[in-house]
């Protein structure tokens, strides 16, 4: 037996087309649960809606003594609680969501599971049924947009003014080059206030009042089309008026035919495009080369205007613009859900259920329904009253906050046809363009067609590059005027050199892939006369670490462990870090990692560990300092590393970032000797810690030189500033000079000297490190190959000899020419 379940937004309907379609079983012998309606108001009034929780129990009610369960749903919200009520019910029975008519769905899955069918020959029914209706009248009714055409009273030719009803009526035709946007959208709107105007996209398209922004939108009008506008009453002509003179002058936007093929929601040419075969320069962060097409980051949605009020007899349709919006954005999450796995995957699930959470569909609705509220404007308030909801409520709920922001927004986007905000999704390889990218933006770019980055923003340093890196994306920061090149025009992007291409040349591009190319590492560091140099990677989990150990690196010399937390609000539990922190070992069995505590704040700041605003926040309280406030945040993470190292056979380091005396590495492997881990080091970021390297050495068992905070602290530049690049540069003599201190203070004490800055993975730089006394060096997995090759051709001796030499040097370009000419010497 297949039971039936049938959801509507009215009890009443459901209630009626469940006693029209029993009357079609006289003898009974069918099992159908109605899940109708959204309860009853103050009044005992039924309230319009669906309720994924009554569908759920609808489906759990049949589980008993039906073998599937085939459910029939009216419209919009009715599928989203459908979909909802599938991750919300407690049995396993098999249930099909079909997209059948509901009232002759419901009849004929009633008769055919009356019949005896299966849930496969139920649901084909109940979908084919709308095929005796459709046969009857003998077409369909949908046009391109899936906006019904009105039945409305025929064009008039373009030279009447007045229809037989006295209307006044109007042709127009769409003169500017993007269409009925948002923008002329609301100029129309303007230009109606106080009439009812209606338009209609000639010669069968859908039709819109003037006061609906979304309805405006939905026309879909092209330059070229032609629209027929049509108003009532004495004011009615004098509106049309004006709205012609608005589309006679093209909005303001010009009235010039588009040249570019870009699609409409493309945002529109730069001012002065960027001339074919122009090289703009930047840093480049992230080696290799790749050319495509770019994508402009979308801009954020801006918020809805309020105090719109649409005319009643327009609610109705405006609401349901939600729903099919709700709708869109969680069957685009699904399909890009499918092609995702873990850490990604997981986010566009909760992403897409809360896009069909119908409880913040119903009441968007309910607003645009009851105070005419715009659509765009009801999710906005809708999702803030939720928002604040589960801030309220603190912990893990409050972490959802950020996702229904999101989600909001792509639901705003979808309604009034605005670009998908952040990272887009694309079919086609392309390039990422944007001011600046924030973590989460730099995290959707995991397994999307994104094949470089270009910021205008950044330094070599910034988190932005470093996950480039971790990503394998080549990346040019600090790009001044790269919002200007024009979207899907294709780029050359060379991380080596820095250069951004505009429209290079077939035989430019094949000269770049061919000097870009990644070199294989044999997962053993070493110099010419065969001392080790191990050579390790710098990883943010468990991913990065899979990638690390398949290229080979011979362990992990920087687990940048903040970088599993950027997305949360409250602290992650010891269990939560347990988990994270077993996935990176679990990468490199019987291999050193050296696994950093939390560097939160500064240009990473983690909600639960940094606190309220600083002015200075490179200079704040970030890293170990975080400890002052908050100590048992760090011996929580202590002991979850304890765990994670007693679980897996990788041999866990562990050490501090930001230390600067004394006191605070005392008071760090105390902690962490308390807790049970064994190898206890500091990183070396701040000039103290570099001069005060013997002192440390009597407390750790290692340090890592952690260059790029090293640099900026010393040259006091800020390492975000592409600005100020020349100064955060490991080749500045006082930096290199610091390094020096750190090594010769390891060699006296005969521990190790890491460095793990992004100068670890510089090839030209490698041997001058090793030559300051580094014992290691980690990096980027991509750079191994290469410092591997640069190490392979040098000595100690020669590493000694560089080394001093660019310590004697009074610049950084005279310590990289001199150290380049010891060692173009040595090979
Ligand atoms: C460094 O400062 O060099 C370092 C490796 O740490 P991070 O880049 O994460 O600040
Ligand atoms: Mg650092």
């Amino acid at each position: 037996m297949i039971g039936i379940v049938a959801v509507s937004h009215s009890a009443r309907l459901g209630e009626a087309a469940l006693e029209l379609a029993l009357q079609m079983v006289p003898g009974g012998g069918v099992r159908v649960q109605v899940a109708a309606g959204a309860g009853t108001d103050a009044d005992g009034s039924p309230i319009l809606g669906t309720d994924a929780v009554a569908v759920a129990a609808a489906i759990d009610e049949l589980a008993s003594d039906c073998d599937g369960v085939v459910v029939l749903m009216d419209l919009g919200s009715a599928v989203l609680s459908a979909e909802f009520a599938l991750e919300l019910r407690g049995s396993d029975v098999p249930v099909r969501l079909v997209p059948a008519p509901f009232v002759e769905g419901l009849l004929a899955a009633v008769v055919s599971a009356a019949a005896g069918s299966s849930l496969d020959g139920v649901a084909e029914e109940a979908t084919a049924a709308l095929g005796a209706k459709t046969g009857q009248l003998g077409e369909t009714a949908d046009d391109e947009t899936g906006v019904s055409p009105r039945s409305d009273p025929p064009t008039v030719p373009d030279d009447q003014v007045r229809d037989s009803d006295g209307a006044a009526v109007r042709i127009v035709t769409v003169r500017n080059p993007l269409g009925i946007h948002a923008r002329p959208a609301a100029l129309i709107a303007e230009a109606s206030a106080g009439v009812t105007v209606r338009l209609r996209r000639l010669p069968d398209g859908p039709d819109a009042s003037a006061v609906s922004l979304s309805r405006l939108l939905m026309l879909g009008a092209r330059q070229g089309q032609r629209l027929e506008l049509r108003a009532a009453g004495a004011a009615g002509e004098a509106a049309l008026e004006r709205l012609a003179a608005l589309f006679e002058d093209g909005f303001g936007e010009g009235t010039e035919a588009r040249e570019s093929a870009a699609s409409p929601k493309e945002p529109a040419a730069p001012s002065a495009p960027i001339a074919s075969g122009a090289v703009l320069r930047g840093r480049g962060v992230s080696a290799g080369v790749a050319a495509a097409s770019v994508v402009h980051l979308a801009p954020s949605i801006p918020e809805p205007e309020a105090g719109i009020v649409i005319d009643p007899a327009e609610r109705a349709a405006e609401a349901m613009s939600i729903e099919w919006a709700a709708v869109a954005v969680a069957d685009e999450l699904r399909s890009r859900t499918a092609d995702a796995s873990g850490e990604a995957r997981a986010i566009l699930d909760a992403s897409r259920l809360l896009a069909s959470d119908p409880e913040l569909v119903s009441e968007a609705t309910a607003l645009v329904r009851t105070k005419g509220v715009t659509a765009a404007r009801a999710v906005w308030e809708t999702a803030a009253a939720h928002e604040r909801g589960l801030e309220a409520l603190g912990g893990r709920m409050a972490e959802r906050a950020a996702d229904i922001r999101d989600v909001r927004d792509r639901i705003i986007a979808e309604i009034l046809d605005l670009e998908m905000p952040g990272v887009p999704a694309r079919e086609e390889p392309f390039v990422l363009v944007a001011t600046d990218l924030a973590p989460a933006d730099t995290a959707a770019l995991t397994g999307g067609n994104c094949v470089a980055l270009v910021t205008e923003q950044g330094g070599p340093t910034s988190h932005t590059a470093i996950i480039a890196r971790s990503l394998g994306l080549p990346a040019v920061v600090g790009v001044a005027g790269a919002g200007a090149i024009e979207a899907g025009i294709v780029v050359l992007v060379d991380g080596d050199r820095g250069t951004v291409e505009v429209d290079p040349g077939e035989s430019s591009i094949e000269a770049a892939r061919a000097a870009s190319v990644v070199i294989d590492f044999d997962g053993a560091g070493a110099l010419a006369d065969g001392e080790s140099i191990p050579l390790l990677a710098n990883v943010g989990g468990a991913a990065d670490a899979d990638g690390a150990a398949a290229a080979h690196a011979e362990g992990v010399g920087l687990f940048r462990t903040e970088f599993c937390f950027l997305d949360r609000s409250d602290a992650p539990t010891v269990d939560e870090q347990v988990a994270a922190y077993r996935g990176v070992l679990a990468a490199f069995p019987g291999r050193k990692v050296v696994v950093r505590t939390l560097d939160a704040g500064s240009d990473k700041p983690l909600p639960f560990a940094n606190a309220g605003h600083e002015d200075n926040p490179a200079l704040g309280v970030r890293g170990l300092r975080i400890a002052r406030r908050s100590p048992a945040l760090l011996d929580d993470q202590l002991r979850a590393l304890a765990r994670a190292a007693s679980s897996e056979s990788a041999q866990v380091e562990v050490m501090a970032p930001m230390v600067s005396t004394v006191e605070e590495a005392s008071d760090f492997a105390s902690r962490c000797r308390a807790a049970g881990l064994e190898r206890v080091g500091i990183m070396i970021e701040t000039p103290s810690a570099a001069l005060l390297a013997a002192e440390l050495f009597e407390i750790v068992d290692f340090v890592s030189i952690g260059t790029n905070d090293l640099a900026q602290y010393t040259m006091a530049a800020d390492r975000l500033l592409s600005d100020l690049g020349d100064l955060n540069d490991p080749w500045q003599p006082a930096v290199l000079r610091l390094i020096g201190a750190v090594g010769a203070a390891g060699r006296a004490a005969g521990k190790a000297v890491g460095v793990c800055g992004e100068a670890g993975g510089d090839p030209a730089l490698a041997p001058v490190l090793v030559g300051l006394g580094a014992t290691s060096l980690s990096m980027t997995p991509r750079a191994l190959g290469r410092v591997a090759a640069a190490l392979a051709e040098v000595s100690a001796e020669d590493c000694r000899r560089a080394a001093a030499d660019a310590l004697a040097a009074p610049s950084a370009a005279e310590a990289r020419a001199a150290a380049s000419a010891v060692l173009a010497g040595a090979l």
